[in-house]
């Protein structure tokens, strides 16, 4: 058995912004807090939003907070494993080669009389049968199974279902231009790398039933999912990095004291604090939340 294993796994594709620290940090307290190990991780296959200076950045960022990590990959130096991945699935018969464009599958989408208008639209399986366009670059799509799949979180004790075919449609695993789908490198990975807890931004719980479905087809175990709530501004929006966030690289630049940043983040999240903290310090406020989420008591390492 692995022991406890939890990650950070930033997209290179930019500084980070305090939102991104606050996910930064939870995650490492969790980590810590059940005295596991805390992975880096780099999500960088999408090479188009790729920015090479982002990497050292943000290894600098984590560490100016005092978030060490005992162990960093790259997704980019581990294609050979979710070529491997994608093999077994096509294999099994569950992958088709898809050549429609995004156009083309927005016009199929309203063209489907009685197709669900839920909050993301479903690609209708167009190519199943075959593409119409074989000279086009393919993408391969992962065949979903006719199941409802559940996820559950454990910190909000919420559990998420949605109907594979019609909630979700055939994911592409592998893009046109060859690049692997977000959904296949993050399933691959926390398996290879014995991730037993993932604690990340609530924007991805939507997308956490398709990745233990993936789980599933692929026989890899379903890690335990935290999903912690992303950080807003004065407004109400949601912090990005195209909106403007500060990057944490100024606080840090500009000698700004790294304990009284983790204190903000801190009391962004209602924790009382003073002024200025390390992240150990922090331990016991992550291990209050997990008990206030039924989590049984934890050691007081
Ligand atoms: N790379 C993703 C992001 O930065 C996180 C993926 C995950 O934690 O599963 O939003
Ligand atoms: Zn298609």
């Amino acid at each position: 058995m692995f022991p406890p294993t939890g990650r950070f796994a930033p997209s290179p594709t930019g500084a980070m912004h305090l939102g991104n620290a606050r996910t930064a940090l939870l995650a490492w307290l969790h980590s810590r807090a059940l005295g596991g190990r805390h992975l880096l991780r780099f999500e960088d296959l999408d090479t188009g939003r790729v920015r090479p200076w982002a990497f050292d950045v943000i290894r600098r960022d984590l560490a100016w907070l005092g978030l060490d990590w005992d162990a960093e990959s790259t997704q980019s130096a581990r294609l050979d494993l979710y070529a491997g991945a994608l093999a077994r699935l096509t294999a099994a018969g569950e992958i088709y080669p898809c050549t429609c464009t995004r156009r083309e599958v927005a016009g199929a989408i309203r063209d489907s009389a009685g197709a669900p208008h839920g909050p993301e639209p479903v690609y209708p399986g167009t190519c199943r049968a075959g593409t119409r366009n074989p000279e086009r670059p393919a993408a391969l799509r992962w065949r979903v199974p006719d199941r409802t799949v559940c996820a559950r979180d454990a910190l909000s004790g919420e559990t998420l279902c949605q109907h594979l075919p019609t909630e979700v449609g055939d994911l592409v695993l592998r893009r046109g231009d060859g690049a692997y789908a977000y959904h296949l490198a993050v399933v691959v990975d926390d398996a290879a790398t014995g991730v037993t807890d993932v604690v990340r931004g609530a924007d991805l719980w939507p997308a956490t039933p398709r990745q233990v479905a993936l789980q599933g087809a692929l026989g890899l175990p379903t890690p335990r999912y935290l999903h912690v709530p992303l950080m807003t501004d004065f407004r109400g929006e949601r912090l990005a990095k195209r909106g403007g966030a500060p990057p944490l690289r100024a606080l840090r630049e500009g000698g700004e004291d790294p304990a009284r940043v983790l204190a903000a983040l801190a009391r962004s999240l209602s924790w009382e604090v003073p002024d200025a903290v390390t992240a150990a310090e922090l331990l016991p406020q992550w291990r209050q939340t997990l008990t206030a989420a039924g989590w049984s008591p934890l050691s007081q390492t």
